[in-house]
């Protein structure tokens, strides 16, 4: 086995090899992360509407307990106002006089809340009207980053397919005894099982190589490793086309 050749060979197929992970990586991971981001924003706004409608709603109820009570307050001062003549003294008078002023300002109080309610009520409902809108466009704009990144996914599948078929061509020429080593490494080094170590320093972890190291290296008799990230290294100018 010639061990410069077999790394060229490993060097043409990590080219292949990189690109499938970056590949894979953006369809499983960063396309639905993108996605379920998107959502959760949507989803947020979406709440933020409900929020404002039960806001609505509650000021609805606010408002019309309010008007059971000034109608309770009204039926009273009917009521003691019709007591008014039956009393016998004037001092009796008087005194139903001042309770009737003291409901009529009750009753004046709440019709000042009763038209607050109005007030807060028709507010709350334009902020709704306008968030409602608002969220429309951004539901559009949800479905339409959805689709974009569903097709990018789908797009990515197939050129992931058409690299796979080549990178197979290449892996059948490798040395048996060499390639299970590199497709271990590969899978748990981040896509890179073999890095060139020129100007003195590994081009993955950019530790030093030592020079005694790399006159290893250039002796190609057997794979030498990274001391710290443990990728097997080469010469660029080695494996040169
Ligand atoms: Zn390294």
């Amino acid at each position: 086995m010639n061990l410069k050749e077999e790394i060229r060979k490993l060097v043409q197929l990590q080219k292949s090899d990189l690109q499938i992970y970056h590949l894979v990586h953006e369809r499983d991971v960063k396309g639905p992360a993108e996605l379920e981001k998107a959502k959760t924003q949507f989803e947020e706004k979406k709440k933020a509407l409900e929020l404002l409608e039960k806001e609505v709603k509650d000021l609805q109820i606010k408002r019309k307990n309010k008007e059971l009570d000034l109608a309770t307050k009204e039926e009273a001062i009917r009521k003691t106002q019709g007591q008014l003549y039956q009393l016998k003294t004037n001092k009796e008078y008087q005194a139903k006089l001042t309770e009737i002023a003291s409901l009529k300002a009750d009753a004046s109080i709440l019709e000042e809340e009763v038209l607050r309610a109005f007030e807060s009520i028709e507010n709350a409902d334009a902020r709704c009207k306008a968030e409602r809108e608002k969220l429309a466009l951004e539901e559009k704009k949800f479905k339409e980053e959805e689709s974009k990144v569903t097709a990018r996914i789908q797009d990515i599948s197939i050129e992931i397919k058409g690299l796979q078929d080549k990178r197979n061509v290449l892996a059948r020429d490798i040395d048996q005894t060499i390639f299970p080593k590199y497709e271990k490494m590969l899978k748990t080094r981040s896509g890179l099982a073999i890095v060139p170590a020129d100007n003195g320093s590994c081009g993955a972890c950019h530790m030093h190589v030592t020079t005694q190291k790399i006159n290893e290296i250039k002796m190609y008799k057997e794979l030498v490793f990274c001391e710290s990230c443990v990728r097997v290294l080469y010469i660029s100018e080695d494996v040169a086309e």
